[in-house]
């Protein structure tokens, strides 16, 4: 009887110290920020963990794996996302949002204000994910140059594309760019805007403080990250996220640039998913190969 007895206090206190463990665990990586550049071939999804379970989600590459990719990234128990930011409504982007709504619950979702299309498929996908996102509940916000949506203290997002009333029809150029900044880290989202719209981006009244991670716009598109952007921006570490395609992505010239000026380049299509963790002055990036 009093070695039974022994044997059940063991086994409390062993699953104690788990608990306590897990509970260590859970509130240490509760303070870290996590981004995951999702491996979604020729596409962008891009998963934004904060403090607390505020995830963001910008885009959802072209299929609906990315429902897949993120359950492997989320608490199992958190069914919701704070916020999806819709870049543009183009296949690659767009498509895998479908599936998103289907299984989660979006809070808000920050896409452009677009009037004028350059296809009519872009158009009809773009006003049914409208109707969708209603439907369900989810609030739109149309994203312009000067917003500010903050998560915490630390964590806030400045929309610096597109500008108000914009009138042209490149539907890429409407592309939502964002500047995400957790502590002292920042990181710049470009979507799939060309190099017309790169010397816009940062008007003369916006400082720009160091960006350590930038998102390459368009794939590595010959067409987009022209050498003053990357001067401009002068990041630490750039992502291309590509897979398979026709187009030529990413551009050799793209990558000798990014080579000239030191930047550390990270791809979808060698390195699979790219996480990127940090404290807000410090970060590791782990891609997955
Ligand atoms: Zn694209």
């Amino acid at each position: 009887m009093k070695r039974k007895l022994r044997i059940f206090f063991i086994l409390v206190l062993l699953s104690l110290a788990v608990f306590i463990w897990q509970r260590v665990f859970a509130t240490s990586r509760d303070s870290l920020l996590e981004v995951n550049f999702l491996n979604v071939g020729q596409g962008d999804s891009i998963l934004i963990e904060m403090p607390y379970q505020n995830q963001v989600l910008i885009d959802g590459g072209p299929g609906s794996d990315v429902v897949e990719k993120i359950a492997k990234e989320m608490p199992f128990f958190d069914r919701k996302i704070e916020m999806v930011i819709l870049t543009h409504p183009d296949r690659d982007h767009i498509s895998g949002l479908f599936s998103i709504l289907d299984t989660y619950k979006v809070d808000k979702v920050l896409l452009p204000n677009i009037r004028y299309f350059d296809s009519e498929k872009r158009k009809v996908l773009y006003e049914t994910f409208k109707r969708k996102v209603r439907e369900q509940g989810g609030k739109i916000i149309f994203g312009k140059r000067g917003q500010r949506i903050s998560f915490s203290e630390n964590s806030r997002f400045l929309i610096l594309w597109p500008i108000d009333n914009l009138k042209i029809k490149k539907n890429n150029d409407y592309s939502i760019v964002s500047l995400f900044s957790f502590g002292n880290m920042d990181f710049l989202f470009t979507g799939d805007i060309s190099k017309r719209i790169e010397p816009q981006l940062f008007p003369g009244n916006l400082e720009l403080k160091k960006i350590e991670v930038v998102k390459i716009a368009h794939h590595g598109s010959r067409y987009s990250t022209s050498e003053f952007f990357i001067k401009r921006v002068s990041p630490e570490t750039a992502i291309i996220s590509v897979g398979e395609n026709n187009y030529g992505h990413p551009a050799r010239e793209v990558l000798d640039n990014l080579r000239k000026y030191g930047i550390k380049t990270f791809r979808t299509d060698e390195n699979g998913k790219i996480k990127i963790i940090s404290d807000g002055n410090f970060y590791e990036v782990i891609p997955e190969r």
